[in-house]
């Protein structure tokens, strides 16, 4: 059905746009049902103004999107073009943004972030042995795929991340409080983006702040490129040293420093047992 007159790119012949489930700054993401099969799904509207001129590494992410193949990842189903808009047809996961799931909970342990810190960077090893760093990660960007307390973890938002060149990737993106150093100092800068934003989620997971933060961007950016964080008391006190230990090796400044997604997934907070299994909220 795509072509010449047809303004939706065919979409709506297929699926019915039903309701508004997120929105971002190039996107609005829907719930939609497939007419024939009734199948539910989520669909992500891309704006296309609002990427112009990068058309191409666009067409790019979604080549490789299609390719990507990971329990902890929301899988890309279809795509339909129109002149102004791309749409996602990506799997519906309903069980709603990591954080909120946390803040409705009665119980929290350092287990379950351990738990959820231990699919991420399953996923996250999974892209960088594809050679994609995902360059966006942060707790808004993780959904539980089913409203279960079993469930599992999913990254949904492909928004920033790119096939990684020659090694080296050099555009300043992503969320301010989640951004490695190496970016904020505009060096050359790769995967280890990605373990420093994983540091930060943990962080979070365990106090419900995060570690670097200002309401001015020039201080928070001198903050993040100095690594000036701490686990202040009493907030941090009764937290592992294990959990202490594996934050910290991922806040390192310089990105040869911090572990990788192996080095990470075996640290003993993520597969030795060491994380708690005391309520900490
Ligand atoms: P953006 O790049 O605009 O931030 P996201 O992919 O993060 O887009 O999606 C925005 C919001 O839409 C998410 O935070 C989530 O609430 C919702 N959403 C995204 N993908 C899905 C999905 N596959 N199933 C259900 N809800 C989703
Ligand atoms: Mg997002």
């Amino acid at each position: 059905m795509k072509g010449a007159g047809n303004t939706d790119g065919g979409i709506t012949s297929v699926y019915e746009l039903k309701e508004k489930l997120g929105e971002g700054s190039f996107s609005e993401v829907w719930l939609a049902q497939h007419r024939r099969s009734q199948k539910l799904v989520a669909v992500k509207c891309i704006r296309k103004r609002a990427v112009a001129g990068k058309e191409a590494m666009l067409q790019n992410e979604i080549d490789v999107l299609r390719k990507i193949d990971h329990e902890n990842i929301v899988s890309l189903e279809d795509t339909f073009d129109t002149p102004a808009k791309l749409y996602l047809v990506m799997t519906l996961v309903t069980g709603g943004e990591l954080l909120d799931r946390i803040l409705d909970r009665g119980i929290y342990t350092e287990k379950d972030a351990s738990c959820v810190i231990r699919q991420v960077l399953e996923a996250v090893k999974y892209l960088h042995k594809l050679g994609i760093v995902h360059r966006d990660l942060k707790p808004e960007n993780l959904l539980y795929e089913t409203p279960f307390k079993d469930s599992k973890i999913v990254i949904s938002d492909f928004g920033l991340s790119k096939m990684e060149d020659q090694g080296v990737l050099s555009t300043v993106c992503g969320s301010p409080g989640y951004v490695a150093p190496e970016i904020l100092q505009q060096k050359k800068y790769g995967k280890a983006v990605d373990l420093w934003a994983v540091g930060v989620i943990s962080y979070i997971l365990l106090c419900g702040y995060p570690p670097f933060y200002d309401e001015n961007d020039t201080e928070l950016y001198r903050q993040i490129m100095k690594g000036e964080y701490e686990f202040d008391s009493p907030f941090w006190d009764d937290i592992s040293q294990s959990a202490k230990d594996f934050i910290s090796h991922l806040l390192q400044v310089e990105p040869e420093k911090r572990l990788d997604c192996d080095q990470a997934l075996q640290h003993p907070w993520i597969s030795g047992g060491t994380a708690l299994e005391r309520n900490i909220h």
